[in-house]
């Protein structure tokens, strides 16, 4: 998928114009957030959870070379294969050249971020492979040809309406809308024929569990069981960073996944998949593979800045949480991953240049910070990214602020560094700025400068300083 991280500003602000999107937006509130805080609140040791599994997250990412070593050997022990993608390009065409060695001709995906990263549906497509995405939401916005608005309900933005005109071929304008459950029943019928026909399934990994072997799978619907069980070929993707060392730390990450993502307990499915069928077993598939795929996370984790990104285990809480995503959505975004998680991966995977408005997303209440379950410190991470913006260092020689701006900001840092400048700066402003203000013109201001003063109200700068104005009354007060 190409990164269209460049047009975050026209997308934001056409979506706050969207009355339609603003409605369906308030559920990710009412919804999960409202979920998130009940679940939380229900679980008396939740802050220990949490700290239990950032802890858990810190130990792997920091020795995660012993752990993906570790899961190579235990999958390749049960009779899987392993391959590891340098990027994107390199997974596809491995998963490509798979489906073509085993002459298959129709792939079923269940839900996974990893393979919209790899832009992989579309990429099999092209090559002739009948593709189609099974999880409810991912089918729906596979059929309106969009990416995912969020991590956990890509077609989260959809009204019933829309996915009625999708599903149904025949919906006329005008027709009643038809309820959640016919519509899914319209999409459980439309899917049966192609679970049966399905040669071959790709999946994420919601965890893969290094002593083991083990990937495990966390669903609501039925199509992960169905994808991991009824295609002879299972292809399962994962980035780098989503192992957990056992089965102990597996569940407490589970408890804190699931209860952060949705607000339940426990999901409807979460399935533990070992290896392919055995010889004496008659369902499931006849081979199981995984792809592990780098494709910048490296850079992630060599850089002690950023490297607690790698935490993310795709909740969504932090979009939830988030009162820009809740208002501005997921496609604004511009690439795989939304709201304030997104706001860090994005610029770093795929150049903070054109990212560079990303980290500015965010009034920096901390909301994030204190949804997510393994408390990813990400306004300091955003801090971290808007200072890179400035300064121009995104680490591949490239210029993020323009001449003009790191010009102003180096005089404002002149002014403020010392007193009569200040002083001096101070009545400059009340004497130019003062008259712009009080007549609205700021406002009124042309582009380039419009860019900034539009949407912003400015306090009138006060003719006379306080020092000035207590100076005048102590001179008063002298006898
Ligand atoms: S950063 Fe935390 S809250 Fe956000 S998606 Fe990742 S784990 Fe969930």
């Amino acid at each position: 998928m190409k990164p269209l991280t460049v047009n975050f500003r026209d997308k934001a602000a056409s979506t706050l114009k969207d009355k339609q999107i603003q409605q369906s937006l308030e559920h990710v509130y009412t919804g999960f957030f409202q979920g998130r805080l009940a679940a939380a609140g229900d679980t008396p040791d939740w802050n220990e959870l949490r700290t239990k599994g950032k802890a858990i997250k810190d130990h792997t990412i920091a020795h995660l070379d012993y752990y993906l070593e570790q899961l190579t050997d235990n999958v390749e022990k049960n009779g899987g294969s392993v391959f590891f993608a340098e990027d994107a390009a390199e997974a596809r065409k491995h998963i490509i050249d798979l489906a073509h060695k085993r002459n298959i001709k129709t792939v079923i995906k269940s839900k996974s971020m990893v393979s919209e990263e790899m832009g992989l549906a579309e990429a099999m497509n092209d090559e002739g492979f009948e593709t189609i995405e099974t999880d409810l939401g991912e089918y729906i916005i596979q059929l309106a040809d969009e990416t995912p608005y969020h991590l956990i309900a890509p077609a989260v933005h959809k009204s019933r309406k829309d996915v009625a005109k999708l599903l149904d071929d025949d919906f006329k304008e005008g027709d009643p809308v038809p309820d959640a459950t016919e519509l899914t029943m319209m999409a459980r019928k439309k899917l049966r024929s192609v679970f049966e026909r399905a040669d071959m399934s790709v999946t994420g990994v919601n965890f893969a569990v290094a002593e083991s072997g083990s990937i495990a799978l966390v669903t609501n619907e039925g199509n992960g069981r169905m994808t991991t069980t009824v295609p002879r070929v299972h292809v399962a993707v994962m980035g780098m960073e989503k192992i957990v060392p056992s089965i102990q730390d597996l569940s407490t990450m589970l408890r804190i996944l699931i209860r952060s993502a949705t607000g339940q307990r426990i999901s409807t499915y979460v399935t533990m998949i070992n290896e392919a069928r055995k010889s004496d077993e008659e369902e499931g598939p006849e081979e199981f593979h995984l792809v592990i795929m780098n494709n910048g996370r490296q850079k992630l984790l060599a850089n002690p800045q950023m490297r607690e990104s790698l935490n993310c285990l795709r909740c969504g809480a932090c979009l939830n949480a988030c009162p820009v995503y809740r208002k501005i959505g997921g496609h604004a975004y511009g690439w795989v991953y939304p709201g304030p998680i997104g706001s860090i991966i994005s610029p770093v995977l795929t150049g903070l240049k054109d990212a560079s408005n990303l980290p500015n997303a965010s009034s920096l209440c901390g909301a994030c910070h204190d949804a997510c379950p393994v408390k990813i410190n990400i306004p300091r991470m955003l801090l971290e990214l808007r200072w890179r913006t400035a300064e121009g260092s995104t680490g591949k020689n490239e210029r993020t602020s323009s001449y003009n701006e790191r010009r102003i900001w180096g005089l404002w840092r002149l002014g403020m560094m010392g007193r009569r400048r200040f002083d001096f700066g101070a009545r400059i402003a009340s004497i130019v700025l003062r008259p712009l203000a009080k007549n609205g013109w700021l406002k009124k201001a042309p582009p380039p400068v419009s860019g900034w003063t539009s949407t912003r109200d400015f306090p009138l700068v006060a003719s006379r300083s306080l020092k000035s104005r207590l100076h005048k009354r102590d001179r008063k007060a002298k006898p």
